[in-house]
Parts: structure tokens; C-alpha cells; sequence
């Protein structure tokens, strides 16, 4: 039998490859992970953790305002980036050294290089130096994308720049309408950046539900957000005085301190060597993988981001936990990438699981629940801001196949609906369950009659 040194060899130690690595090694395999830049990957290192933080960092400004309608008087707060910024950087560093504790306290081997494959059981390392393993799990999640043919897209950032900003700048262009351009505009804004949002759809957050779309583009402008709607960016280029201008398609020219780019992420695969043992890519450049994450190579699998399917950290973590199951430890398992719950953090917070009412209506007869209102805080607060929750059902079974919650607390809501989409809880059985009192969740127990049947046709 062949002598491999290593029974599992991972590539990128991000939220995918540590999970595998350290679960394989603790089931007894011999593991080695490869990592070129800082252990955590894009979740600790660029993307969930220090968006977040930056999210609560921004709130505060929003709390401010409203703890005058509750009686507070607050002198005329000061912030500085630089605290946040180097606070957030502290953390996520913190962080990343805990990730290296697991690994090495699970007993993986960390290499800190570039790896590239070479053969169906073989890497090289950036040193030169080539290891041979049984099972190679490519981890490597992905990046940025930027627009080549977008004269002078050097001058931008992209979000990974934007938490490293040496100042914070007085106004700034986001280019894009998905999650991660909507966050950081709510982070801009809410430090008081005049903030643009460029985006060549109709509205924001395509493939999200439209009523959550149309009530997250009305309430972000309602913050202060200017959002320009089908448009595209033409061209940037720097003035003499170090901004930038910023000219649209539809013949509009801005000048502004920063543009960020954030029209989306490519997988990590370039120079990866995969193609050239026979790993067949989709044409978006991704792993092309089986239910149990295996390449066309039988000993190659992937996982995370790099397989382009649900790009999320918590399905990363679970397709790296069912990799082991499947490979390490006899049981196959198939992770389910259904009704997976989501979250953005832009104001308001955006929560979601399972169908949209277009996909449930592709499907068969619904009945579609809303409410729209002021939540009590916001009342004294004399913010305007109103949560919409919206409850889709399939008529036929009468089980809830879809939650969508715009409103403060929705990530942390979201999370609890998407047990009761997952069990496929029918509506009759939200109903029974009694309301706690007052809070916001309690409407989502009280939503009494349908506002639109499977023969009315969606407003
Ligand atoms: P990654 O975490 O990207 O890890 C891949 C690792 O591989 C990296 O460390 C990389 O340096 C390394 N690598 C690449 N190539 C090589 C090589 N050849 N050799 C050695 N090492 C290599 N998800 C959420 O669930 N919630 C959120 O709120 C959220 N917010 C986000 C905000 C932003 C700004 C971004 C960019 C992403 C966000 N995501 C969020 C997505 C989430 O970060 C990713 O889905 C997740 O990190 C994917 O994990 P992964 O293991 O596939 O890849």
C-alpha cells in the first residue's frame, strides 16, 4: 500500500479548512494545513468579525439620537476611527491566535506558506519543499472581484482595504447593491460619511424577497443613504487634491474620497494547479464538487467558498464537519444546503430564511402574511424607522416555507425562525404559540390573516 505522509493535507486555513483540520486530526488522522496569510481566513481576518464589530461601532451613533426621547442629554459625542479601527484589529488578531491554539491543541500541523497541487496526492509549498497525502481538501474560499476593463479601478478600495483605512474619509461611493456593499454603507453613514450607493439593478439586494428589497432601499434612503439606481460607473480617476472622481453612465460626475468596490467575489483557484491533475472548475472558476464535497479527482474535495455554493461561513464550517464524517470517520454525510438562514447588517437588519414569495409561487398555492410598524422604542424615540416581517406559506401544507424580517434584532430573530422552517412548522402551529410580551418577535406569532392568496397576483 502506498505511504502517504500526511492522511489529509488542507489547503487554506479559514473557516472550512481549520474546522476540517481540526476535527480530522482529532479523529486520529495525520494532518497538515497550509495558510499564506493570517490564520482565520476571510470570516476573522477580512469579512463577518470585523464587519460586525464595525456594524456595533457605527450603532452607537443611531443610539445616541434616540436616547434623547428617553430623556438623556448627551454632550456633542466625538468619535475616532482610529480607536475602532485598532480595536477591531486588536480582536480579530486575539482571535486568529485562538484559531492557531485549536489547530495545534487538535494536533495539525500549520505551514505557513502557499501550497499548490501537483498530483492527486501531492502539494508543493511555496519553499519548494513537496509532501505527499492520502486526501487533499482545498479550502481556499475566495476574494474580491474587480472589474478589469473599468478605467482606473487601481483608485479603488475593496472592503478588505476599507477596514484599514488610515482616516476616515468625508464621503464615499460604494459600488454595488449586494450584502456587503449595503454594510458598509450603513457603517459609513453611520460615522457620519456622506455615503452614495452606485448599483445598475432596479433595487438593492437582488435575489432577496421584493418586498424586503423595496423596504430596505426606502428606509437606507430615509437614513441618509443616497442610492442611484440603474447605474453603472463609467470611470475613476484622482484629482489633484487626492479625490476621486467618479464619472456615471448616465453622464453624471462626482468627486469624493474614497470608492469602494464591492461588486462581488470570485473563488480562489488561480495558480491552485487543479485543473492540470484533472479537478474540473465551474465556469465561474469554482470546484466543481459532488453532495459529499469530492472533486472529479477522487482524492480531492473542497469546501467553503471555493466551491461557490451557499458563500457563507457557518456552511463552510458544515461542509468541512460532513468532509470528515464522510472521509474520516465512515459515516457519509451530505450537508443540506436548504433553508439555511442569512443575515445583513445594514440598518435595517435584514433576516431570512427559505423561499421568497416569487420562489414559493413558482412552486405551488401560497398564502403570504405581512406587518409593517413602529416599533415601541422607536416611538419614544421619534425614529421613523419600521420593521416589516413577512410570512410565507404553502397553502397545500400549510407549513411556513419562507420568514423575511427587515427591523431591528432581525439577524438575532431569524435565527430561532429558521428551526420552525427547517422542522417545516406549519402556520397553525405558530399560531398556538403564545406571544412574550412586549417585543417586537411577538408579531411574528400574531400575524392573524393572509394579505395575499396563490389567485392574487403578487402587488
Ligand atoms: P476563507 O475563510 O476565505 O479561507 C480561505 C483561506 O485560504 C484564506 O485564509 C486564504 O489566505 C487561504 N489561501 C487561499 N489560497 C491559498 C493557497 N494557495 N495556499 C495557502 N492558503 C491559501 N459570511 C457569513 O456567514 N456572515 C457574514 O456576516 C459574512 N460577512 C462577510 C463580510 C465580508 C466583507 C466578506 C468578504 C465575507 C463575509 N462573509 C460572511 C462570507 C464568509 O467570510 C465566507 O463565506 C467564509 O469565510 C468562507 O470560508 P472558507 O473557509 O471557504 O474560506
Amino acid at each position: 500500500m502506498t505511504q502517504y505522509e500526511y492522511d489529509l493535507f488542507v489547503i487554506g486555513a479559514g473557516s472550512g479548512g481549520v474546522r476540517a483540520a481540526r476535527l480530522a486530526a482529532r479523529a486520529g488522522a495525520k494532518v497538515a494545513i497550509a495558510e499564506d496569510a493570517e490564520v482565520g481566513g476571510t470570516c476573522v481576518i477580512r469579512g463577518c468579525v470585523p464587519k460586525k464589530l464595525l456594524v456595533h461601532g457605527a450603532e452607537f451613533a443611531g443610539h445616541l439620537r434616540d436616547a434623547a426621547g428617553f430623556g438623556w442629554t448627551i454632550e456633542p459625542p466625538k468619535f475616532s476611527w482610529p480607536t475602532l479601527r485598532d480595536n477591531v484589529q486588536a480582536e480579530v488578531h486575539r482571535l486568529s491566535g485562538l484559531y492557531l491554539k485549536n489547530l495545534s491543541a487538535a494536533g495539525a500541523e500549520l505551514i505557513a506558506e502557499r501550497a499548490r497541487v501537483i498530483d492527486p496526492h501531492g502539494v508543493q509549498l511555496a519553499s519548494g519543499r513537496n509532501v505527499t497525502a492520502k486526501r487533499i481538501l482545498v479550502a481556499t474560499g475566495g476574494h474580491t472581484y474587480r472589474p478589469k476593463d473599468l478605467k482606473g479601478q487601481e483608485l479603488a478600495i475593496t472592503s478588505t482595504d476599507a477596514f484599514l483605512l488610515e482616516q476616515l474619509p468625508k464621503s464615499i461611493l460604494i459600488v454595488g447593491g449586494g450584502y456587503i456593499a449595503l454594510e458598509f454603507a450603513t457603517v459609513f453613514c453611520g460615522l457620519g460619511v456622506e455615503t452614495t450607493i452606485v448599483y445598475r439593478g432596479e433595487k438593492v439586494l437582488r435575489g432577496f424577497d421584493r418586498e424586503v428589497r423595496a423596504h430596505v432601499q426606502m428606509e437606507m434612503t430615509a437614513h441618509g443613504i443616497s442610492i442611484l439606481n440603474n447605474t453603472n460607473l463609467a470611470e475613476i480617476s484622482e484629482a489633484a487634491n487626492g479625490q476621486r472622481i467618479v464619472k456615471l453612465d448616465n453622464g453624471q460626475e462626482m468627486r469624493v474620497d474614497q470608492v469602494l468596490l464591492a461588486v462581488g467575489r470570485e473563488p480562489n483557484t488561480a495558480g491552485l494547479g487543479l485543473e492540470d491533475v484533472g479537478v474540473k472548475l465551474t465556469p465561474r472558476g469554482a470546484v466543481m464538487v459532488d453532495q459529499y464535497s469530492r472533486s472529479s479527482v477522487s482524492s480531492i474535495s473542497a469546501v467553503g467558498d471555493v466551491t461557490d455554493r451557499l458563500n457563507l461561513t457557518p456552511v463552510a464550517i458544515r461542509e468541512a464537519v460532513a468532509f470528515v464524517e464522510t472521509e474520516f470517520l465512515g459515516r457519509p454525510t451530505a450537508f443540506d444546503h436548504a433553508d439555511v438562514a442569512s443575515a445583513v447588517f445594514c440598518k435595517p437588519t435584514v433576516g431570512v430564511v427559505g423561499l421568497t414569495e416569487a420562489q414559493a409561487r413558482e412552486k405551488g398555492r401560497v398564502r403570504i402574511y405581512r406587518t409593517l410598524f413602529r416599533p415601541m422604542r422607536n416611538i419614544l424615540a421619534n425614529n421613523p424607522q419600521r420593521t416589516l416581517m413577512k410570512l410565507v406559506v404553502d397553502a397545500e401544507s400549510d407549513a411556513v416555507v419562507g420568514v423575511h424580517i427587515a427591523g431591528a434584532e432581525a439577524a438575532e430573530l431569524i435565527q430561532l425562525a429558521a428551526v420552525a422552517v427547517k422542522a417545516k412548522l406549519t402556520k397553525a402551529q405558530w399560531d398556538a404559540t403564545c406571544a412574550v410580551h412586549p417585543t417586537v418577535a411577538e408579531e411574528l406569532v400574531l400575524m392573524g390573516e393572509p394579505v395575499a392568496h396563490d389567485n392574487e397576483a403578487p402587488a
